[in-house]
């Protein structure tokens, strides 16, 4: 283990770092600060939430001195992490003087031109905007010592690369080029092969991230059951923030509306909001006037919030980088976070290929049941209803349709139904999409027909391991099996039985291709009439 004061930097640099409360170097500081200080090109690739800013910060801020012209450059992503960025650099440069700006599009851009004209030594930036003062010259890159792309994954995802590329021909060739990323996809080894100078890479595995402890779960729901079973799962979690994914714009904002209509803290941030919107809406989320904040992957890019205690992938997300992304959200500053997936049928493939890339295997969780919810918020009901006694506003309104009402039946009755109309969510779990019929399997059991056998030297574990492996579910729950020569017959519990479809639909059984469907049922074996 290593220390800030280990670091060979200035007592300036070291005493602003106490102040910002950091007792010891996260993994990626520890490893990456030596690696920078040396004065080559580096690479840094670690999780998010793992203090990469500081990770390049620190240095960089150690290399600043007082002439006054730009010397530093950092390229990110958002408007958002931009400011998030420049305010992390002006705590670590407390007792320094650096000057630093924040630069990025819809805000003034006379404004940023007087304040670059007053001497800056370090701008941090988004591509676009930074191009546009590049075009006018208000901004000369020409004595830059030190360019950081942060979050270089995220930039080239939204099409800045050939800015990016544009930005760093016009920068002093005698530069350092430090790159920093949670991932390292094909395109970024390009960019940093063509732009760097042969630079290290330093990289933190998932293993050795010890900073955000993330739970991770994921629960098995029905399309048609989704927003009930989110309700469910919210209902009975103790969350005090938490970031709902949804994969589209169009998701966000009818989730959104569900969930204000339910009565829940909710609001939307997606791409077509104006940054006025954006930014009213990241407020609430920071002072917790909102408890839930439902966004896109795009809309969510750099959210960098303390206490978010839950991620909640109502969608879950296209690929295992922006899994990797999403979950980071939460679990940060050395705090729990709970990450939990919502995983319908068609998806469990996604799940397993985002489970193959992070290296383990993400538990399963059941639903809970209205008995569960009821439980977990009897006090929290309980509270709500006290309270509304307490104020005592508009109450006597009600007291001629009380007294009528109570006239005829007990106030036991009264209040319960009271109750039920304003707490129980009105739509009960539908039937699956999926109706199998009638399948010949036990009660509570669905069957399939396997399209292979002991052709294929199918076994009973062999099949049992697959399906508890592939759904997620024991192998004891899994019912009859009878393999025959060229096929087999499986059952399974009713709840599972969607999930089972589609997981073998697209599975091997040793190497062979599969295909499954519900079975028919077994034919009644029919009396004989004799006719006469
Ligand atoms: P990343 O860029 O890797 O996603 P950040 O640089 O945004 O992560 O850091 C995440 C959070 O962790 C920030 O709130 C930051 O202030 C905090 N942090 C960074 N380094 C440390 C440290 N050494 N000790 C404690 N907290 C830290
Ligand atoms: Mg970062």
């Amino acid at each position: 283990m290593s220390y800030f004061k280990d670091f060979q930097v200035s007592d300036e640099i070291k005493k602003g770092i106490k102040d910002m409360g950091f007792e010891e170097p996260s993994p990626i500081q520890e490893k990456v600060i030596p690696v920078i200080l040396e004065g080559g090109d580096v690479i840094g690739q670690a999780q998010t939430g793992t203090g990469k800013t500081a990770a390049f910060g620190i240095p960089l801020i150690d290399k600043v001195n007082q002439a006054s012209h730009v010397q530093a450059l950092i390229l990110t992503p958002t408007r958002e992490l931009a400011i998030q960025v420049s305010g992390e650099i002006q705590k670590i440069s407390k007792y320094k003087k650096v000057r630093t700006l924040p630069i990025y599009g819809g805000q003034s851009i006379g404004h940023q031109i007087r304040a670059l004209k007053q001497g800056v030594h370090v701008v941090i930036g988004t591509p676009g905007r930074i191009m546009d003062h590049l075009r006018r010259k208000t901004l000369k890159l020409d004595r830059v010592h030190t360019v950081v792309l942060d979050e270089a994954d995220e930039m080239l995802d939204m099409g800045f690369v050939d800015d990016i590329e544009s930005i760093l021909r016009q920068v002093n060739v005698e530069r350092q080029t430090l790159l920093f990323s949670a991932t390292m996809p094909p395109a970024i080894k390009k960019l940093s092969r063509k732009y760097m100078n042969q630079p290290k890479t330093v990289s933190i595995n998932r293993g050795e991230v010890t900073a955000p402890s993330i739970n991770q779960m994921y629960y098995k729901v029905l399309e048609r059951n989704k927003l009930e079973s989110l309700c469910r799962i919210i209902d009975s979690e103790d969350i005090e923030l938490g970031i709902i994914f949804c994969r589209t714009k169009k998701g966000v904002s009818e989730l959104t509306e569900a969930l204000q209509a339910r009565g829940y803290m909710a609001d939307g941030l997606h791409g077509d909001l104006t940054q006025m919107q954006r930014d009213s809406v990241m407020k609430k989320f920071r002072d917790s006037t909102i408890e839930f904040l439902i966004a896109t992957d795009v809309a969510a890019r750099g959210i960098d919030v303390d206490n978010v205690s839950h991620v909640i992938n109502y969608d879950i997300p296209q690929d295992p980088e922006s899994y990797v992304h999403r979950i980071g959200r939460t679990g940060r500053a050395g705090r729990h976070g709970l990450a939990l997936t919502l995983v319908t049928p068609r998806e469990m493939k996604h799940l397993r290929s985002i489970e193959s890339e992070i290296k383990m295997a993400i538990p399963s969780q059941n639903v809970p049941t209205i008995e569960e919810v009821v439980e977990k918020q009897q006090e929290s009901w309980k509270k709500q209803i006290i309270n509304t006694i307490n104020d005592e506003k508009d109450m006597q309104l009600f007291e001629p349709l009380v007294k009528e009402i109570l006239a005829d039946y007990p106030p036991e009755k009264v209040v319960a139904a009271l109750m039920k109309m304003t707490f129980s969510s009105d739509s009960t779990f539908e039937d699956d999409g999926y109706n199998f019929g009638e399948t010949g399997g036990a009660k509570g059991m669905v069957r399939f027909f396997i399209n292979v056998g002991r052709n294929v030297n199918m076994t009973p574990k062999i099949l049992i391991d697959e399906i508890s492996e592939l759904v997620g579910i024991p192998g004891k729950a899994i019912g009859r099996i009878d393999i025959f020569d060229k096929f087999t017959f499986v059952e399974v519990p009713e709840e599972v039985a969607p999930f089972v479809y589609e997981a073998l639909r697209y599975s091997r059984i040793n190497g062979a291709r599969v295909n499954l469907e519900p079975a028919k049922p077994r034919p009644k074996r029919e009396k004989r009439t004799f006719n006469k």
